[in-house]
């Protein structure tokens, strides 16, 4: 799908022109000439493509990780930003081994991926019936003797929605039915892909087992891999061969972060992604698209100082987060790290590389007006012009708004997202360039305005 923001850029562009030859610019008509700048040509897709291609996967806590915050902190310098940190935590390490599930006394090897944090199953495999469950719900409500020594399938659906909600309502099947088999004793847990795709593409994801229950193997089908098993579950018993082999360990993965700094110390206004990605795919729209877009609009601002002499009253900060997939680690870690700073406003590019539709804020009363002026800069870019006060923030950001830090969503259109979510087929060819510009766009012009602003935006 292409945009129309390119004719709008065009119009953008040529009402910026006249201020060139006038005194210097308001903040205002600033951050409109970011925005059409970066519609006119950005970095992001180049680092997106170089990330891809250089890196690859980064998975958290690996060597490939770290060559991700290696590739990052290259970049950032280049890009002429200052203060490039990096910042360690601590994480449990999870690394898949084999995995592969047979429907015994066919040929059908039905296609997996094992959960992050599942259990292993012993190295020869283990044989059982197939419980199957139509959804959560049904699973919940089984007595544990339906259960007992079998392989769990739980057959939950999720539908596409352009904001992602789906994710939120349905995640539950991930996140909590394998803890919920092991307590019930089975024997291994599978989930219909959380995914709108119907290719023979798993959808990995992190599960999580509460303390003192001892993870079992967790795994999810790809759809059409899923919907056999259905079929098989409904036509009469079922025996499973399944193997699934992770293994789990003590490592480290980190946080880096960069800054374009501020005339007024100590304010700081946070932009940035997660570095880490899902070792099976490329890491492109989750979340090196994220990662790109926050450079990218850093860069374009930071252009714009070296051009002018124009700085920012706050400083502007460049946050790239480790280990977001294990279950926002790095974004918690550094709301610890950074609880006594002034950090008053934080954004998060964490939705692939679609186009942006709507802004929010949460903030204190007195920053609404900012974000009245965010709106009409972005309503060009075809953003919705009615901001609410209702944002959520993205999930690293989450542990900041706790903490009382001002937050800014930008919110995506996920329409395709989850399609390619968590699977091999999060690849570059699936990035639309215009949409991607849209998002450099946008946030350059938010983190402008932002940061030349002196209203008052923490909660508390
Ligand atoms: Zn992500």
């Amino acid at each position: 799908m292409r945009l129309t923001v390119l004719p709008l850029a065009a119009i953008g562009i040529m009402l910026a022109q006249p201020a060139l030859a006038q005194a210097p610019a308001g903040r205002i008509e600033t951050a409109a000439k970011l925005r059409d700048a970066a519609l006119a040509g950005n970095k992001a897709y180049g680092l997106l493509a170089h990330l891809t291609d250089t890196v690859g996967q980064r998975l958290a806590g690996t060597e490939a990780e770290a060559r991700g915050r290696a590739w990052a902190k290259a970049q950032m310098a280049q890009l002429g930003l200052v203060n490039i940190r990096e910042e360690a935590f601590p994480l449990t390490m999870w690394e898949r081994g084999q995995a592969r599930a047979t429907i015994v006394g066919s040929n059908h090897s039905l296609a997996v991926a094992a959960l992050g944090t599942s259990g292993a199953t012993p190295a020869a495999g283990i044989t059982a019936p197939v419980a199957c469950f139509a959804n959560l719900a049904a699973f919940r409500a089984a007595p544990d003797a339906a259960v007992k020594g079998r392989i769990v399938f739980i057959d939950h659906r999720m539908s596409v929605t352009q904001d992602g909600s789906s994710y939120g309502v349905n995640g539950a099947v991930r996140r909590a039915g394998p803890a919920l088999g092991a307590q019930k004793g089975a024997a291994a847990v599978l989930i219909r892909s959380l995914g709108t795709d119907h290719h023979r593409n798993p959808h990995t994801g992190s599960t999580s087992f509460p303390a003192g229950v001892t993870p079992i193997p967790a795994l999810a089908l790809a759809l059409p891999d899923a919907e056999l098993l259905a079929r098989r579950c409904t036509a009469g018993p079922v025996q499973m061969q399944l193997l699934s082999t992770p293994t789990s360990r003590p490592g480290q993965s980190a946080n880096v972060t960069a800054e374009i700094p501020g005339t007024v110390p100590g304010e700081v206004v946070v932009l940035g992604g997660h570095l880490d990605s899902w070792d099976l795919g490329q890491g492109v729209f989750d979340d090196g698209a994220g990662v790109a877009i926050s450079l990218a609009a850093a860069a374009t601002i930071k252009a714009h100082v070296d051009a002018t002499g124009q700085r920012p009253r706050r400083t502007i900060r460049v946050v790239l987060w480790g280990a977001e997939e294990f279950g926002l680690i790095g974004g918690r870690a550094y709301a610890a790290a950074h609880k006594d700073e002034q950090i008053v406003l934080a954004g998060e590019s964490d939705a692939g590389a679609d186009r942006i539709f709507q802004i929010d804020s949460r903030v204190a009363e007195a920053g609404l007006p900012l974000f009245a002026e965010m709106a009409g800069v972005l309503a060009p870019l075809g953003i919705d012009a009615a901001p609410t006060n209702k944002a959520g923030g993205g999930p690293d950001v989450g542990p900041l708004a706790a903490t009382g830090v001002g937050v800014i969503d930008l919110s995506q259109d996920m329409t395709r997202y989850f399609d390619v979510h968590h699977t091999p087929d999060d690849t570059l060819d699936k990035v639309d360039r215009a949409q991607l510009d849209q998002n450099v766009a946008a946030w350059a012009a938010a983190m402008w305005l932002a940061a030349t602003d002196d209203r008052p935006l923490r909660t508390k």
